[in-house]
């Protein structure tokens, strides 16, 4: 069977070899064995369900949550001459009545349900009568109370045990702890089958933080620079902002669309839609926007406002870069958000206990911002893995952070809180230090202090980065029922009296920080960067951007995204090895029999008239 499950995927999926723990999935499954699969997103999860499905006799049935998910996954095992249906509200009644008489007669492999609807009395009477291959469980961590994406009809998912007892199970997921683990495994009574962990790592995404200044600007310089005509997401923490990010980036030649709870469910689907079926937008959202997004060429993910935790951050972050191409993960942050997450914090309903952990994690969330050290060490870690080496992809590993004996700085700020009476705000305080000239100064008689002007060796970004890292280490607190006003806490005082030393990070100066402006250019490159020399890119840009739109308007066709004809790796492949037989174009990876059949003709053309 094995060698059945790799011809599968060299003719089918047009894939050479089997990833990772993906083998020892398949043969788990094909053995009749339970599994459940723990891979970061883009690992390829879904092969695993999806060659038992095409091996084993009968229809492989896939619980998934999320109506948009399914569609477009149906969509791609179509593309692959797969037979695939999905059975969800969405359908019209005629639909519903064909994929149901297709399932009984036993003509599909594989049929995609949400939970709600597969557990209808109706539905299972159906399949009862059908012959099943296994049944699979995406996000399976939705059965996790204490998790983010809880789905109450996941916890009856149980009662499927009894019905079919001896149906294999594959669970996947790509965020679960410790604790999801053994709650998936006993909810759904798979103690007896495998675990396969494939890490959490995202060695393709690069993860980069900042310190906020204006973050308009500092975006729009990010996007030019890194992005421009490329796909991405920004995240911000208000409706709001999200409208008035996505119209700044509009007016300034960037395409992009708001997406936001408060939106009409068609806005918000006809945006969500925009967003997969067109090349190079960008989506403004809030956290509304995500789960049920697997396009798998969003180049970046940038946040605006700062994630309430890690694990929030890394699943926000982990939309990017799907494919596995090179990506940025991009966040500027300032003492506002600081004091914008506390607030949340204080002002939730839950009990003591709950604000602790929450505070907590929003802790650990700063730490990580302001880290010396590799920022994916510290990611993993969270996770509990251990990356023995700094990875040599963020910003801490590129361009090491300098520290400094910062105990002279932070007594002379702490004294100046002190001084002008524990209630103003970060930005005066600088003004103070600074020396500033500004009249609010002379109204609260701060001319005279004697901390007036004594922090002239440091600018106004650098200040408030030892502001920002006095705050998280628990030496000065904010005020968050008035304006966001300084004080001491009980540890400040062994600094001022010289029996606390504090490290801290050294930013440089912001005229030498700056980002120089650099001329716009159409990207696109990165999948063309990961197969070949700069040489080669140089040659080929010219035909890759000729399949792209090609791709383009056979997805417009079809009404499908365009990742969906090919992603953006294959059409790398065809324009550097310039395939011009049949035989030559399925060797390129993601070229099986069906999709050699269907646009073979029409892409070899293409090839042939650009050589
Ligand atoms: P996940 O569901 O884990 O996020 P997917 O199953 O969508 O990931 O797979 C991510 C990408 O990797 C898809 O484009 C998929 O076709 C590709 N892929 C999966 N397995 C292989 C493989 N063995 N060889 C090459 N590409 C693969
Ligand atoms: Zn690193």
């Amino acid at each position: 069977m094995t060698r059945q499950a790799l011809a599968v995927l060299n003719e089918i999926f047009g894939y050479d070899s089997f990833r990772d723990q993906q083998q020892e999935i398949v043969e788990q499954i094909l053995s009749g064995q339970h599994a459940l699969v723990l891979m970061p997103t883009g690992g390829g999860k879904s092969i695993c369900y999806q060659i038992p499905s095409l091996v084993l006799p009968g229809t492989g049935l896939v619980v998934s949550p999320l109506i948009a998910l399914m569609q477009d996954q149906v969509s791609a095992l179509r593309q692959l001459g797969v037979k695939a249906a999905c059975l969800n509200s969405s359908l019209p009644m005629e639909e519903i009545i064909e994929v149901e008489r297709a399932l009984v007669r036993g003509e599909l492999d594989l049929v995609y349900l949400a939970p709600e609807r597969l557990l209808q009395e109706e539905t299972l009477n159906l399949l009862d009568r059908c012959e099943l291959s296994l049944l699979a469980i995406d996000e399976a961590h939705c059965i996790s109370r204490w998790g983010h994406d809880f789905r109450p009809e996941y916890l009856q998912l149980d009662t499927l045990r009894d019905r079919w007892p001896d149906l294999p199970v594959l669970a996947c997921t790509a965020t679960a702890d410790q604790r999801t683990r053994k709650e998936i495994l006993s909810k759904l009574r798979l103690e007896t089958g495998q675990i396969f962990i494939s890490g959490f790592d995202r060695p393709n995404i690069k993860y980069r933080v900042t310190g906020k200044t204006n973050e308009k600007n500092q975006l729009l310089d990010f996007i030019n620079t890194h992005h421009f005509g490329e796909a991405g997401i920004v995240y911000c923490l208000s409706r709001k902002r999200t409208e008035k990010i996505a119209a700044f980036l509009n007016e300034n030649g960037l395409p992009a669309l708001p997406y936001h709870a408060g939106l009409s469910g068609t806005l918000r689907q006809h945006n969500q839609a925009r967003f997969l079926n067109e090349d190079g937008l960008i989506v403004v959202a809030t956290i509304a926007f995500g789960m049920g997004i697997d396009k798998p060429d969003v180049r970046f993910v940038a946040h605006l406002d700062l994630p309430k935790s890690i694990e929030a951050y890394y699943q926000e972050t982990g939309r990017a870069g799907r494919d596995g191409l090179p990506s940025n993960a991009w966040m500027v942050y300032g003492m506002q958000d600081v004091i914008m997450q506390s607030r949340f914090v204080d002002m939730s309903d839950g009990d003591e206990v709950f604000k602790r952990s929450e505070r907590q994690k929003l802790d650990t969330m700063l730490g990580y911002c302001e880290t010396v050290s590799c920022r994916r060490q510290l990611l993993l870690n969270y996770f509990g893995e251990d990356l023995s080496e700094p990875c040599g992809n963020c910003d801490t590993c590129l361009e090491p952070v300098p520290i400094f004996d910062g105990t002279e700085a932070a007594q002379k700020l702490l004294s100046c809180v002190v001084r002008t009476g524990q209630r103003f705000g970060a930005l005066y305080i600088i003004d103070v230090l600074r020396g500033s000239e500004s009249e609010r100064i002379d109204k609260f008689g701060h001319r005279e202090l004697s901390t007036y002007g004594i922090g002239s060796e440091f600018d106004n970004w650098q200040w408030r980065s030892i502001i920002r890292q006095l705050v998280t280490k628990r030496f000065l607190a904010v005020d968050l029922e008035g304006y966001g006003g300084l004080r001491l806490t009980p540890e400040a005082r062994g600094i001022l009296n010289g029996e606390t030393e504090v490290l801290l990070r050294q930013e440089e100066a912001a005229s030498l920080a700056r980002p120089k402006p650099k001329p716009k250019k159409k990207k696109a490159t990165a999948a063309l960067l990961e197969v070949g020399t700069e040489a080669e890119i140089a040659a080929n840009q010219g035909l890759f951007e000729e399949l792209r739109d090609l791709r383009k308007a056979i997805a417009e066709e079809q009404s499908v995204p365009p990742y969906v004809i090919f992603h953006d790796k294959a059409l790398a492949a065809m324009a550097l090895h310039r395939p011009g037989s049949e035989n030559e174009f399925l060797m390129i990876s993601g070229v099986g029999q069906s999709k050699l059949q269907k646009y073979g003709e029409r892409f070899l053309a293409r090839i042939r008239e650009n050589s």
